[in-house]
């Protein structure tokens, strides 16, 4: 059908052409999507072992199909192991529901002025911080993983918390709603290393790691500069005032999750452009 011409023993037609361009193009936008991750050179291989088996399949070498076919089984599970924080993190975003944000509204209006009062005043006296703020999905493990606290969120409490001598400061505090889960708490370091050609450090790493793999936003105070940063989704934005520090916070909380194919792919993507 609509034979186009012939490679040898192939027959290409144009049905061939259209599918060729349409793999082309799922592969090249897979590729972008995780171009600088390490999922991309995983998927490198795999597409290499791709074209070997189908190669395999057009010459008809039984042993290497079979060989191949072997793999292929396997890959199904060695993808889900490979691309498991890929996949929470869209899961997560899958599972955002937006009614919950109707309730949550008035109690987080509150609760982000007293993170961003806290924020600035920690950020003045150079006191370094992570506060995580849990929109929706808890994260239990994490939460365990620290001091539970239980606490009526306050500004003196969050000062206190990251006081340097301390004993909670170390790692990260917890917010969900109006109370301060817990403190000290060992968070999930992201792969990413720098951000806009600048190194990031545990804190600014482990802030950023727990927004790739929950619905959550980090408020990240250095202790070497003051400066104040925010992760969401993956994504690290530095160096900000107190209005867009409260601009975000509340667009964060109030704002419903942006709909359709096209924000779900933006979140997906977060720091990996
Ligand atoms: P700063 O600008 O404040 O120096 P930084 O991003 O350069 O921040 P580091 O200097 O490496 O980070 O800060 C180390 C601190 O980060 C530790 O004292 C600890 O409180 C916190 N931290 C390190 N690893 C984790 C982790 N996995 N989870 C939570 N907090 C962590
Ligand atoms: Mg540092």
């Amino acid at each position: 059908m609509f034979e186009l011409f012939k490679i040898g023993f192939l027959t290409v037609t144009f049905l061939d052409v259209v599918d060729i361009l349409i793999v082309s193009f799922i592969v090249y936008k897979l590729y972008i999507l995780l171009r600088g991750t390490i999922a991309a050179q995983i998927f490198l291989g795999l597409m290499i072992i791709f074209m070997i088996s189908f190669i395999a399949e057009a010459m008809q070498f039984k042993a290497l199909n079979w060989l191949l076919k072997l793999v292929t089984s396997i890959w199904v599970i060695a993808f889900v192991i490979l691309f498991q924080p890929e996949i929470r993190r869209l899961l997560v975003i899958l599972a955002r529901n937006p009614v919950m944000k109707i309730f949550g509204k008035h109690d987080m209006n509150e609760s982000a002025e007293i993170i961003v009062d806290a924020t600035f005043e920690l950020s003045q006296r150079q006191y370094g911080a992570l506060i995580v703020i849990i929109r929706e999905t808890g994260i239990r493990t994490y939460i365990e993983s620290g001091e539970a606290l239980g606490a009526k969120l306050s500004k003196s409490l969050l000062t206190s918390i990251f006081f340097p001598k301390s004993s909670l400061h170390d790692g990260a505090a917890i917010v969900k709603g109006n109370v301060v889960e817990a403190a000290r708490c060992t968070l999930p370091l992201s792969a990413t290393t720098q951000v806009d050609g600048e190194n990031l450090g545990m804190r600014h790493r482990a802030g950023l790691g727990i927004s790739e793999q929950a619905d959550v936003i980090s408020v990240i105070v250095s202790e070497e500069t003051g400066g104040i940063s925010i992760a969401e989704n993956g994504r690290l934005s530095s160096g900000l005032s107190k209005d867009s520090l409260r601009k975000k916070l509340k667009e964060a909380f109030v704002t419903p999750t942006p709909k359709g194919w096209k924000a779900l792919f933006e979140q997906f993507k977060g720091h990996k452009e």
